[in-house]
């Protein structure tokens, strides 16, 4: 036993609850599909460190179906970018069913990616060339997501084949209105195909998990699309993924997901964790009954919802003081008078934009107005380029207010001197510790008395 068992007990204990839930039934109108075993039940979670956790038949494989769709969507977000996209699919909602003719009135586009009409076009604008076949793209790329080489079931592939007459009706509707891409029997067998690779919940969650983490696969660390891109596709699985139950499912369980008539559901927690399940039998909207229930509770249970951020993440400004409330203040005299009037801003940890508004607030804060202010960054261990920009910028200010500015910034997180220098509009003093940069604005004020 290890201490991280307790995440897999979590797992198994999602799965004790609802194995024995009876409703719904495998799909039947992929006559393969039929033949899934109702009782099988797997869940799987990757986390951001390429950890994973499984319970029940998590091994076991089943065909993508439409669980296939945003990843396809985000090869060609990648491939061709957001506005060629969105020439031929839109981002809207359908509120139908995935097999609806869902298209734009006046234009024809197909409403979203998620429902099989714009996930068909979205297919057929993947470049097809000899030397790199549009499905030889797909299955690498989607490979990449899940971490390994991925295959084709051949039999679900020609039983939806035989049977999927709707899809090529809905490919031929889709050219009549001038947004089909290629010959619609072309992209509707490539798309039959991309619904029959073939995966496992495991697969599912690390694909899963990769979206969460910014395109960039946390178990083999490969980046497969930019951060922009799964945070496209995260935004449609969010408003889109669950068809005409996505707004339901965004209430109550609140994270991207996808489901697929094959049974598969994935969600994710954005710089959290994939999360995958596996159970055939299906409910009305075409989702797997089991894998919904547990999502819910997942969700419900851990907090996992996405609108629920119940604590503000630890504290960034560890200390507004002024310098003679420090243990190296002198005790008295006029020196001690001088470092009464230079206040001090210590701060901490990883600085983005919410944590920089934090910082700027304390200078604003710290020490008597005009007087000096020191910027501790010492424990800071990352500035992200927005906070970078946002720190010069008040910095400019404060010294444009006629404040005096030093910053303790021994790993040069605001950038080089020459670059502070034009974004500050002066040489910001640099100090490698708090009571250096102290004693040179002490000294400084000094030489103003
Ligand atoms: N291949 C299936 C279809 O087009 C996928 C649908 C789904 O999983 N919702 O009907």
């Amino acid at each position: 036993m290890s201490a991280a068992d307790a995440v897999t007990d979590s797992l198994q204990s999602l799965r004790d609850r609802f194995v024995g839930v009876r409703e719904g039934r495998p799909a039947d109108y992929i006559p393969q599909l039929a033949l899934a075993d109702p009782d099988a039940f797997g869940l799987a979670l990757v986390s951001m460190d390429g950890h994973r956790y499984v319970a029940g038949e998590a091994e076991v494989p089943f065909t993508l179906q439409s669980v296939s769709k945003p990843f396809v969507y985000a090869l060609a977000l990648s491939l061709l970018g957001l506005d060629e996209v969105s020439r031929w699919v839109g981002a809207e909602p359908s509120g139908e069913a995935f097999n609806a003719i869902s298209l734009e009135p006046g234009t024809g586009r197909p409403a979203n990616a998620m429902v099989n009409a714009g996930a068909i076009v979205t297919t057929a604008l993947i470049p097809d060339t000899p030397d790199d076949p549009a499905f030889d793209r797909i299955l690498r790329c989607l490979g990449c997501f899940a971490g390994r080489e991925l295959d084709v079931d051949e039999e679900v592939f020609s039983s939806e084949s035989v049977t999927g007459d709707r899809n090529r009706a809905l490919a031929y509707l889709i050219r009549s209105t001038g947004t089909m891409p290629v010959d619609p029997v072309l992209a509707v067998d490539r798309y039959f195909r991309q619904c029959a690779i073939r995966v496992t919940a495991v697969d599912l969650a690390t694909m899963a998990a990769t979206l969460a983490y910014g395109g960039v696969n946390p178990v083999t660390r490969e980046r497969v699309v930019s951060a922009e891109v799964a945070a496209r596709v995260l935004a449609v699985m969010a408003t889109c993924g669950m068809y005409d139950g996505s707004g339901d499912w965004l209430l109550r369980v609140g994270l991207p997901a996808k489901s697929g008539v094959s049974g598969g559901l994935i969600a994710v927690g954005p710089a959290r964790f994939g999360v995958a399940t596996y159970s055939p039998p299906l409910d009305a909207t075409g989702g797997s009954v089991r894998g919904h229930a547990a999502l819910e509770a997942m969700s419900d249970r851990y907090g996992l919802h996405l609108m629920l951020n119940p604590a503000l993440p630890g504290s960034t400004v560890t200390l507004v003081t002024t310098a003679d409330d420090l243990p190296s203040a002198p005790s008295a005299g006029h020196e001690r008078v001088l470092h009464e009037q230079v206040g001090v801003v210590v701060a901490q940890g990883s600085i983005d934009f919410t944590a920089a508004e934090r910082v700027l607030y304390a200078l604003d804060e710290s020490g008597p107005g005009g007087g000096s202010v020191v910027l501790d960054l010492h424990d800071v261990t990352s500035v992200d380029s927005v906070a970078r920009a946002m720190l010069h910028t008040g910095l400019a200010r404060l010294v444009g207010d006629g404040r005096r500015a030093a910053v303790v910034d021994p790993n040069d997180l605001l950038g080089p001197a020459d670059l502070v220098r034009e974004r500050t509009g002066q040489d910001l003093p640099r100090y490698a510790t708090r009571e250096g940069a102290v004693e040179g604005c002490a000294q400084a004020l000094a030489g103003e008395d």
